[in-house]
Protein backbone atom coordinates (compact mmCIF):
# COMPACT_ATOMS: atom_id res chain seq x y z
CA UNK A 1 0.00 0.00 0.00
CA UNK A 2 1.23 3.32 -0.90
CA UNK A 3 1.16 6.19 0.84
CA UNK A 4 1.78 9.47 -1.10
CA UNK A 5 1.92 13.36 -0.30
CA UNK A 6 -0.40 15.13 -2.82
CA UNK A 7 2.23 16.89 -5.31
CA UNK A 8 2.71 20.66 -5.08
CA UNK A 9 5.02 21.55 -8.18
CA UNK A 10 5.53 19.20 -10.76
CA UNK A 11 6.13 19.45 -14.18
CA UNK A 12 3.95 19.45 -17.31
CA UNK A 13 2.08 15.73 -17.34
CA UNK A 14 0.26 15.47 -20.41
CA UNK A 15 -2.12 12.05 -20.19
CA UNK A 16 -3.78 10.27 -23.65
CA UNK A 17 -6.59 8.17 -22.84
CA UNK A 18 -7.74 6.48 -26.67
CA UNK A 19 -9.76 3.81 -27.79
CA UNK A 20 -12.77 4.53 -25.29
CA UNK A 21 -15.79 2.65 -26.08
CA UNK A 22 -17.91 4.74 -23.82
CA UNK A 23 -17.45 7.73 -21.60
CA UNK A 24 -20.16 8.16 -18.71
CA UNK A 25 -20.23 11.44 -18.08
CA UNK A 26 -21.04 11.62 -14.59
CA UNK A 27 -23.81 14.68 -14.96
CA UNK A 28 -27.71 13.31 -15.14
CA UNK A 29 -28.21 16.26 -17.72
CA UNK A 30 -26.03 14.24 -20.26
CA UNK A 31 -25.07 11.04 -18.59
CA UNK A 32 -23.00 9.58 -21.72
CA UNK A 33 -21.03 11.53 -24.14
CA UNK A 34 -20.08 11.28 -27.51
CA UNK A 35 -16.29 10.93 -27.69
CA UNK A 36 -13.70 8.17 -27.71
CA UNK A 37 -10.92 9.73 -25.96
CA UNK A 38 -9.76 12.35 -22.97
CA UNK A 39 -6.37 14.51 -22.64
CA UNK A 40 -5.69 15.76 -19.43
CA UNK A 41 -2.92 18.39 -18.73
CA UNK A 42 -1.47 18.05 -15.14
CA UNK A 43 -4.21 16.33 -13.63
CA UNK A 44 -7.01 18.25 -15.25
CA UNK A 45 -9.37 17.73 -17.92
CA UNK A 46 -8.23 19.43 -21.28
CA UNK A 47 -10.23 17.88 -24.00
CA UNK A 48 -12.09 15.23 -24.95
CA UNK A 49 -13.99 14.09 -27.94
CA UNK A 50 -12.97 12.31 -31.20
CA UNK A 51 -9.21 11.12 -31.02
CA UNK A 52 -8.72 12.80 -35.04
CA UNK A 53 -9.79 16.06 -33.60
CA UNK A 54 -7.54 16.68 -30.51
CA UNK A 55 -4.17 17.60 -29.55
CA UNK A 56 -2.81 14.24 -28.75
CA UNK A 57 0.77 14.80 -29.37
CA UNK A 58 3.53 15.18 -26.22
CA UNK A 59 1.45 12.59 -23.91
CA UNK A 60 3.59 11.42 -21.19
CA UNK A 61 1.46 8.60 -20.15
CA UNK A 62 -1.16 6.93 -23.18
CA UNK A 63 -3.52 4.76 -22.13
CA UNK A 64 -5.26 2.31 -24.23
CA UNK A 65 -8.62 1.85 -23.04
CA UNK A 66 -9.23 -0.95 -25.59
CA UNK A 67 -13.12 0.00 -26.17
CA UNK A 68 -13.76 -0.65 -22.19
CA UNK A 69 -15.95 2.24 -20.35
CA UNK A 70 -14.68 5.38 -19.10
CA UNK A 71 -17.00 6.64 -15.81
CA UNK A 72 -15.42 9.54 -13.18
CA UNK A 73 -13.50 8.09 -10.69
CA UNK A 74 -16.40 7.21 -7.47
CA UNK A 75 -17.24 9.02 -4.74
CA UNK A 76 -18.26 7.64 -1.30
CA UNK A 77 -20.16 10.45 0.21
CA UNK A 78 -20.08 8.65 4.04
CA UNK A 79 -16.60 7.03 5.55
CA UNK A 80 -15.34 6.87 9.12
CA UNK A 81 -11.97 7.02 8.55
CA UNK A 82 -9.31 7.91 11.40
CA UNK A 83 -5.79 7.44 10.72
CA UNK A 84 -4.21 7.08 7.39
CA UNK A 85 -5.33 3.97 6.07
CA UNK A 86 -6.28 2.23 9.46
CA UNK A 87 -9.30 2.33 10.84
CA UNK A 88 -9.89 0.96 14.54
CA UNK A 89 -13.22 0.09 14.34
CA UNK A 90 -12.06 -3.27 12.48
CA UNK A 91 -8.47 -2.97 13.76
CA UNK A 92 -7.74 -2.95 9.78
CA UNK A 93 -5.03 -1.47 7.27
CA UNK A 94 -5.36 -0.87 3.67
CA UNK A 95 -8.94 -0.35 3.91
CA UNK A 96 -9.27 2.63 1.74
CA UNK A 97 -6.57 1.00 -0.80
CA UNK A 98 -9.22 -2.12 -0.92
CA UNK A 99 -12.02 0.98 -1.77
CA UNK A 100 -9.61 2.22 -4.77
CA UNK A 101 -9.64 -1.08 -6.19
CA UNK A 102 -13.85 -0.65 -5.90
CA UNK A 103 -13.36 2.23 -7.81
CA UNK A 104 -13.55 5.16 -5.40
CA UNK A 105 -11.32 8.01 -5.51
CA UNK A 106 -12.71 10.31 -2.97
CA UNK A 107 -14.43 9.80 0.40
CA UNK A 108 -16.03 12.70 2.28
CA UNK A 109 -15.60 12.32 6.23
CA UNK A 110 -18.88 11.90 8.31
CA UNK A 111 -16.56 12.43 11.30
CA UNK A 112 -13.86 10.66 12.94
CA UNK A 113 -15.90 9.25 15.45
CA UNK A 114 -14.13 5.88 16.09
CA UNK A 115 -10.81 7.54 17.23
CA UNK A 116 -10.00 5.79 20.42
CA UNK A 117 -11.16 7.92 23.43
CA UNK A 118 -12.71 10.88 21.24
CA UNK A 119 -13.04 13.71 22.96
CA UNK A 120 -16.66 14.91 23.79
CA UNK A 121 -15.25 18.59 25.09
CA UNK A 122 -15.33 21.90 22.77
CA UNK A 123 -11.50 22.47 22.68
CA UNK A 124 -11.07 18.57 22.11
CA UNK A 125 -13.24 18.23 19.55
CA UNK A 126 -12.12 21.26 17.37
CA UNK A 127 -8.33 20.34 18.16
CA UNK A 128 -9.14 16.82 16.81
CA UNK A 129 -11.17 17.96 13.90
CA UNK A 130 -8.08 20.19 13.22
CA UNK A 131 -5.72 17.22 13.51
CA UNK A 132 -7.77 15.12 10.64
CA UNK A 133 -8.19 17.81 8.29
CA UNK A 134 -4.48 18.18 8.69
CA UNK A 135 -3.75 14.75 8.25
CA UNK A 136 -5.74 14.01 5.73
CA UNK A 137 -4.47 16.88 3.62
CA UNK A 138 -1.21 15.99 4.09
CA UNK A 139 -1.03 12.31 3.36
CA UNK A 140 -3.46 10.39 0.95
CA UNK A 141 -3.68 6.66 1.43
CA UNK A 142 -2.79 4.93 -2.18
CA UNK A 143 -3.57 8.32 -3.93
CA UNK A 144 -7.34 8.68 -2.55
CA UNK A 145 -8.78 11.68 -1.87
CA UNK A 146 -10.16 11.55 1.93
CA UNK A 147 -11.91 14.79 3.20
CA UNK A 148 -11.41 14.29 6.47
CA UNK A 149 -11.61 16.30 9.39
CA UNK A 150 -15.64 16.23 10.97
CA UNK A 151 -15.84 17.41 14.24
CA UNK A 152 -19.34 15.61 16.01
CA UNK A 153 -20.79 18.78 17.38
CA UNK A 154 -21.22 18.61 20.97
CA UNK A 155 -23.61 21.56 23.48
CA UNK A 156 -21.52 24.21 24.68
CA UNK A 157 -20.27 25.15 21.27
CA UNK A 158 -20.97 28.78 20.38
CA UNK A 159 -20.60 30.81 16.83
CA UNK A 160 -16.97 31.60 17.42
CA UNK A 161 -16.03 28.12 17.41
CA UNK A 162 -17.54 27.17 14.27
CA UNK A 163 -15.56 30.75 12.60
CA UNK A 164 -12.16 29.28 13.96
CA UNK A 165 -12.93 25.60 12.48
CA UNK A 166 -13.46 27.27 9.56
CA UNK A 167 -10.44 29.76 9.85
CA UNK A 168 -8.40 26.90 10.95
CA UNK A 169 -9.45 24.75 6.84
CA UNK A 170 -12.48 22.47 8.57
CA UNK A 171 -15.16 22.39 6.10
CA UNK A 172 -17.28 19.62 7.22
CA UNK A 173 -19.44 18.79 10.21
CA UNK A 174 -19.70 15.24 11.21
CA UNK A 175 -23.09 13.54 11.80
CA UNK A 176 -25.09 15.87 13.54
CA UNK A 177 -26.94 13.67 16.47
CA UNK A 178 -23.97 11.44 17.09
CA UNK A 179 -22.85 13.71 20.08
CA UNK A 180 -24.67 15.70 22.45
CA UNK A 181 -27.07 17.47 20.31
CA UNK A 182 -30.23 16.16 19.39
CA UNK A 183 -33.00 18.46 19.97
CA UNK A 184 -33.80 20.18 16.18
CA UNK A 185 -33.91 23.51 17.97
CA UNK A 186 -29.80 23.87 18.94
CA UNK A 187 -28.98 21.44 15.53
CA UNK A 188 -30.50 23.72 13.71
CA UNK A 189 -28.73 27.04 15.38
CA UNK A 190 -25.66 25.00 14.59
CA UNK A 191 -25.98 23.74 10.99
CA UNK A 192 -26.76 27.40 10.72
CA UNK A 193 -23.93 28.59 11.91
CA UNK A 194 -21.13 26.20 9.86
CA UNK A 195 -22.86 27.12 6.83
CA UNK A 196 -22.26 30.84 7.59
CA UNK A 197 -18.88 29.96 7.81
CA UNK A 198 -18.90 27.21 4.26
CA UNK A 199 -18.98 24.35 6.52
CA UNK A 200 -21.17 21.51 5.64
CA UNK A 201 -23.31 19.41 7.25
CA UNK A 202 -24.92 16.03 7.66
CA UNK A 203 -27.48 14.91 9.96
CA UNK A 204 -27.34 11.07 11.30
CA UNK A 205 -30.77 9.58 10.31
CA UNK A 206 -32.57 7.04 11.70
CA UNK A 207 -32.02 4.67 15.00
CA UNK A 208 -28.86 4.63 16.87
CA UNK A 209 -25.43 3.47 15.29
CA UNK A 210 -22.45 3.53 17.68
CA UNK A 211 -22.95 4.09 21.51
CA UNK A 212 -23.89 7.02 22.72
CA UNK A 213 -26.28 7.91 19.65
CA UNK A 214 -29.48 7.39 19.71
CA UNK A 215 -33.05 7.98 17.26
CA UNK A 216 -32.62 10.31 14.70
CA UNK A 217 -36.42 11.41 13.72
CA UNK A 218 -37.99 13.18 10.54
CA UNK A 219 -38.78 16.00 12.63
CA UNK A 220 -35.21 16.33 14.16
CA UNK A 221 -33.54 15.95 10.24
CA UNK A 222 -36.11 18.85 8.72
CA UNK A 223 -35.61 21.11 11.78
CA UNK A 224 -32.14 20.70 12.02
CA UNK A 225 -31.81 21.30 8.34
CA UNK A 226 -28.41 20.31 7.04
CA UNK A 227 -26.89 19.84 3.56
CA UNK A 228 -27.52 16.17 3.91
CA UNK A 229 -29.98 14.06 4.91
CA UNK A 230 -27.18 11.29 5.89
CA UNK A 231 -28.16 7.80 5.47
CA UNK A 232 -31.72 8.31 5.08
CA UNK A 233 -32.21 4.43 4.63
CA UNK A 234 -30.92 3.90 8.12
CA UNK A 235 -27.66 3.41 9.45
CA UNK A 236 -28.05 1.00 11.21
CA UNK A 237 -31.80 1.02 11.30
CA UNK A 238 -33.98 2.83 8.95
CA UNK A 239 -37.00 4.94 9.67
CA UNK A 240 -40.35 4.24 9.51
CA UNK A 241 -41.46 4.68 5.18
CA UNK A 242 -43.50 7.78 6.58
CA UNK A 243 -41.16 9.77 8.15
CA UNK A 244 -38.98 8.68 4.98
CA UNK A 245 -41.40 9.93 2.54
CA UNK A 246 -41.67 13.34 4.36
CA UNK A 247 -37.97 13.66 4.50
CA UNK A 248 -38.53 13.46 0.73
CA UNK A 249 -41.07 15.76 -0.09
CA UNK A 250 -40.47 18.08 2.55
CA UNK A 251 -36.95 18.98 2.32
CA UNK A 252 -34.63 20.03 -0.81
CA UNK A 253 -31.36 18.51 1.03
CA UNK A 254 -28.97 15.68 -0.49
CA UNK A 255 -30.99 12.19 -0.34
CA UNK A 256 -28.18 9.91 1.16
CA UNK A 257 -28.17 6.25 0.56
CA UNK A 258 -25.20 3.79 2.62
CA UNK A 259 -24.46 0.36 1.37
CA UNK A 260 -24.77 -0.26 5.49
CA UNK A 261 -28.41 0.80 5.83
CA UNK A 262 -31.64 -1.30 5.07
CA UNK A 263 -31.93 -1.75 1.08
CA UNK A 264 -35.30 -1.90 1.18
CA UNK A 265 -35.51 1.73 2.70
CA UNK A 266 -33.12 2.91 0.15
CA UNK A 267 -35.02 1.61 -2.62
CA UNK A 268 -38.19 3.62 -1.04
CA UNK A 269 -35.75 6.38 -0.98
CA UNK A 270 -34.98 6.08 -4.78
CA UNK A 271 -38.46 5.37 -5.92
CA UNK A 272 -39.34 8.47 -4.07
CA UNK A 273 -36.64 10.56 -5.69
CA UNK A 274 -37.81 9.18 -9.22
CA UNK A 275 -41.74 10.53 -8.63
CA UNK A 276 -40.74 13.74 -7.34
CA UNK A 277 -38.06 14.52 -9.93
CA UNK A 278 -35.35 15.24 -7.87
CA UNK A 279 -32.86 12.52 -9.29
CA UNK A 280 -30.28 15.06 -8.14
CA UNK A 281 -30.72 14.54 -4.87
CA UNK A 282 -29.49 11.20 -4.57
CA UNK A 283 -26.10 10.43 -3.27
CA UNK A 284 -23.85 7.28 -2.11
CA UNK A 285 -21.83 6.38 0.57
CA UNK A 286 -20.91 2.74 2.19
CA UNK A 287 -20.61 4.58 6.13
CA UNK A 288 -17.59 2.23 6.79
CA UNK A 289 -15.57 1.26 8.44
CA UNK A 290 -18.99 -0.05 10.78
CA UNK A 291 -19.94 -2.82 13.00
CA UNK A 292 -20.27 -4.03 9.50
CA UNK A 293 -17.07 -3.67 8.39
CA UNK A 294 -15.32 -1.89 5.22
CA UNK A 295 -17.00 -2.64 2.24
CA UNK A 296 -14.46 -2.03 -0.50
CA UNK A 297 -17.13 -2.56 -3.25
CA UNK A 298 -19.82 -0.85 -1.34
CA UNK A 299 -20.19 1.81 -3.51
CA UNK A 300 -20.45 -0.40 -6.97
CA UNK A 301 -22.59 -2.52 -5.62
CA UNK A 302 -24.92 0.34 -4.64
CA UNK A 303 -24.55 1.18 -8.05
CA UNK A 304 -25.58 -2.06 -9.40
CA UNK A 305 -28.84 -2.78 -6.72
CA UNK A 306 -30.00 0.95 -7.34
CA UNK A 307 -30.04 -0.21 -10.98
CA UNK A 308 -31.39 -3.14 -11.17
CA UNK A 309 -33.68 -3.44 -8.10
CA UNK A 310 -34.73 0.59 -8.28
CA UNK A 311 -35.26 0.28 -12.31
CA UNK A 312 -33.07 2.99 -12.91
CA UNK A 313 -30.71 3.08 -16.37
CA UNK A 314 -27.20 2.12 -14.99
CA UNK A 315 -25.51 5.74 -16.61
CA UNK A 316 -27.90 7.54 -14.36
CA UNK A 317 -27.16 5.54 -11.18
CA UNK A 318 -23.54 6.01 -12.18
CA UNK A 319 -24.19 10.09 -11.66
CA UNK A 320 -25.43 9.16 -7.86
CA UNK A 321 -21.79 8.35 -6.69
CA UNK A 322 -20.31 10.87 -9.51
CA UNK A 323 -21.79 14.42 -10.47
CA UNK A 324 -24.67 14.54 -7.65
CA UNK A 325 -22.10 14.33 -5.12
CA UNK A 326 -19.79 16.51 -7.16
CA UNK A 327 -22.19 18.95 -7.17
CA UNK A 328 -23.68 19.12 -3.80
CA UNK A 329 -20.46 18.77 -2.00
CA UNK A 330 -18.71 21.34 -4.52
CA UNK A 331 -15.54 19.57 -5.54
CA UNK A 332 -14.11 19.65 -8.79
CA UNK A 333 -13.94 15.93 -9.56
CA UNK A 334 -16.89 13.48 -10.55
CA UNK A 335 -18.02 14.93 -13.77
CA UNK A 336 -16.16 14.12 -16.74
CA UNK A 337 -15.90 17.99 -18.61
CA UNK A 338 -12.91 20.50 -19.09
CA UNK A 339 -11.56 22.18 -16.53
CA UNK A 340 -12.00 19.00 -13.64
CA UNK A 341 -10.29 16.69 -11.85
CA UNK A 342 -9.04 14.00 -14.10
CA UNK A 343 -10.30 11.31 -11.50
CA UNK A 344 -11.50 8.32 -13.39
CA UNK A 345 -12.00 4.86 -13.28
CA UNK A 346 -12.04 2.33 -16.02
CA UNK A 347 -14.64 -0.13 -15.97
CA UNK A 348 -16.38 -3.61 -18.45
CA UNK A 349 -18.76 -5.70 -18.27
CA UNK A 350 -17.86 -8.61 -15.96
CA UNK A 351 -16.49 -11.84 -17.57
CA UNK A 352 -19.74 -14.23 -18.53
CA UNK A 353 -22.08 -11.43 -17.19
CA UNK A 354 -24.99 -12.23 -18.82
CA UNK A 355 -25.25 -8.44 -20.48
CA UNK A 356 -22.92 -7.84 -23.16
CA UNK A 357 -22.17 -4.12 -22.39
CA UNK A 358 -21.10 -2.46 -19.41
CA UNK A 359 -24.90 -0.80 -19.18
CA UNK A 360 -26.62 -3.91 -19.82
CA UNK A 361 -24.49 -6.01 -17.24
CA UNK A 362 -25.17 -3.36 -14.26
CA UNK A 363 -29.11 -3.07 -15.02
CA UNK A 364 -29.17 -6.96 -14.62
CA UNK A 365 -26.88 -6.27 -11.21
CA UNK A 366 -23.91 -7.35 -11.84
CA UNK A 367 -20.55 -6.06 -10.80
CA UNK A 368 -18.65 -4.82 -13.33
CA UNK A 369 -14.90 -5.85 -13.80
CA UNK A 370 -12.76 -2.34 -12.73
CA UNK A 371 -9.45 -2.08 -15.02
CA UNK A 372 -7.41 0.78 -13.94
CA UNK A 373 -7.96 3.62 -11.49
CA UNK A 374 -6.68 7.08 -12.17
CA UNK A 375 -6.03 10.14 -9.81
CA UNK A 376 -5.38 13.45 -10.99
CA UNK A 377 -4.22 12.19 -14.16
CA UNK A 378 -1.50 9.41 -12.52
CA UNK A 379 -2.56 5.81 -12.97
CA UNK A 380 -3.19 4.59 -9.19
CA UNK A 381 -4.37 1.28 -9.44
CA UNK A 382 -4.94 -1.79 -12.65
CA UNK A 383 -6.75 -4.34 -12.74
CA UNK A 384 -8.53 -4.77 -9.78
CA UNK A 385 -7.68 -7.19 -7.51
CA UNK A 386 -10.96 -6.49 -5.61
CA UNK A 387 -14.05 -6.79 -8.65
CA UNK A 388 -14.69 -9.82 -10.95
CA UNK A 389 -12.17 -9.50 -14.09
CA UNK A 390 -13.19 -7.13 -16.63
CA UNK A 391 -14.04 -8.79 -20.45
CA UNK A 392 -11.69 -5.71 -22.04
CA UNK A 393 -8.98 -4.38 -20.34
CA UNK A 394 -7.33 -1.08 -20.26
CA UNK A 395 -3.24 -0.96 -20.55
CA UNK A 396 -0.94 1.66 -20.38
CA UNK A 397 1.45 1.78 -23.50
ZN1 LIG B 1 -21.99 7.32 9.63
Amino acid sequence: MAHEEPTKSTPTTKLLIRNIGLILSGDLAHPILDADAVVAINGKISALGKEKDLDTTAATTTIDANGSTLAPGLIDSHVHPVAGDWTPRQNQTGWIDSCLHGGVTTMISAGEVHTPGRPRDVVGLKAMAITAQRSFAALRPSGVKVHGGAPVIEHGMIEEDFKSLADAGVRLLGEVGLGSVKDGETARQMVAWARKYGIQSTIHTGGPSIPGSSLIDKDIVLAADADVIGHINGGHTALPDDQITALCEQSQRGLEIVHNGNERAALLTLRLAKELKNLDRVILGTDAPAGSGVQPLGIIRLIAMLSSLGDVPAEIAFCFATGNTAKLRKLDCGIIETGRAADFVFLDYAQHSAGKTLLESVRLGDLPGIGMTIIDGVVRSERSRNTPPATKLTKVI
